[in-house]
């Protein structure tokens, strides 16, 4: 059978992507990923970055605190039909809800990595892993890619031990939970991301401190100046942070850091340890058959649109996005991608 649309990654975009296609008849098949330790480790699970994240408090429609009494005082009486109860909403709860919300419309998932695929010829065809031997071998006559990026962290393995427990590597998603209120945090990286997240950063913390390898940052100027004129940025210039602090109860309490030039060490009190040294995209796999750009991003080849360099090959999500990175953008381009493949396809007669 060959598949109208395969979608490859289950974030935001590929479930997104998911549930317009489905809508349109597509019966569309989701490789989600597989249930690996490499996928964990690497932090490419099925569910991408948001399963690893705690709450989501900036996605329209989720506001946090009892759900329950905020629908029932935002919707008119008439119009109130289910007895919500709980909280905000969690980034693994968010994206469980949006595939359950495919699978309704007839999404079909196999929980398997691509591995190889060939995008040269139409049908195209891929192989697609479990992880633990069975390989499924597909053909699709189109295919969104939405395999997301993963953040890059250090490496420590304290940083793996705190992750979810004051260790993030995304300010804008975790920054304002209580946890680190008032607090004095820690931020890793001299470069655009580094320098947005102290500052945001600011708005809750006692404190930032920035750890820098260097003694200038990468940053864009106005960015840098920002942060260098914020007097709640302590920058820590030619410094590196050896390891993650804290214990399980309380999750990060500090860390300590050691001066390049010195070899000093110190350690530093934070309730927060926030990595912003960059992300990878996910596009291994690709080996080269579209067009990515110098940090191997996915190319979007026209304006407003999420096609690629290969006809009939859409991308979307942060695959194809270094800049917004949010989970309601990515959203909003697996729709968009969801909407171009089925335009594609009527476009070919395909169906
Ligand atoms: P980036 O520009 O690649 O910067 C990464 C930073 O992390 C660099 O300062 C680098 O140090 C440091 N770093 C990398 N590996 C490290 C390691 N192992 N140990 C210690 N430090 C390490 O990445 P980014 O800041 O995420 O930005 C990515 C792209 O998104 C850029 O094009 C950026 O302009 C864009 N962006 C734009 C905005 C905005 O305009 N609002 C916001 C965020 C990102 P070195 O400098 O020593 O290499």
């Amino acid at each position: 059978m060959t598949e109208r649309v395969v979608i490859i990654g289950s974030g935001p975009a590929g479930w997104a992507a998911a549930i317009y296609a489905a809508r349109a008849n597509l019966q569309p098949l989701v490789i989600e990923g597989a249930q690996t330790e490499e996928n964990r480790i690497k932090g490419t699970l099925p569910l991408g970055q948001l399963a690893l994240t705690s709450e989501v408090e900036n996605y329209p429609g989720f506001p946090t605190g009892d759900l329950a009494a905020y629908v029932k005082s935002a919707v008119p009486a008439d119009r109130f039909l289910a007895d919500h109860t709980g909280h905000g909403i969690t980034g693994p709860e968010l994206l469980e809800l949006m595939r359950q919300q495919a699978v309704n419309f007839g999404t079909r998932i196999i929980t398997n990595d691509v591995t190889e695929i060939d995008l040269s010829r139409h049908p195209f065809k891929m192989k697609a892993d479990d992880g633990y031997g069975a390989v499924q071998e597909i053909e699709a006559l189109s295919v969104i890619i939405a395999t997301g990026a993963r953040a890059n962290y250090l490496g420590l393995p304290s940083e793996e031990t705190y992750k979810n427990n004051g260790v993030s590597a995304c300010a804008v998603c975790d920054g304002a939970l209580p946890r680190f209120r008032n607090k004095p945090l820690v931020v890793v990286g001299g470069g655009d991301s580094a320098m947005e997240e102290a500052t945001y950063l600011t708005h809750f913390a006692s404190q930032v401190h920035l750890v820098h390898r260097r003694d200038s940052f990468r940053a864009s100027k106005i960015m840098a100046d920002r942060v260098l004129a914020n007097s709640k940025i302590n920058i820590k210039w030619n410094s590196v942070v050896d390891e993650v602090l804290g214990n399980e109860k309380q999750g990060v309490t500090g860390v300590r850091i050691r001066n390049l030039l010195t070899e000093k060490s110190e350690e530093v009190e934070a309730g927060g340890y926030f990595a912003a040294i960059g992300h990878t995209p996910n596009t291994d796999f690709l080996k080269g058959q579209l067009k990515l750009t110098d940090k191997k991003y996915l190319v979007w080849t026209t304006p407003q649109r999420t096609y690629t360099s290969v006809e009939g090959v859409f991308a979307a999500g942060d695959v194809a996005d270094d800049y917004y990175r949010q989970a309601i953008t990515a959203a909003g381009t697996g729709c968009m991608a969801a909407l171009d493949a089925e335009r594609w396809l009527a476009l070919k007669n395909f169906h």
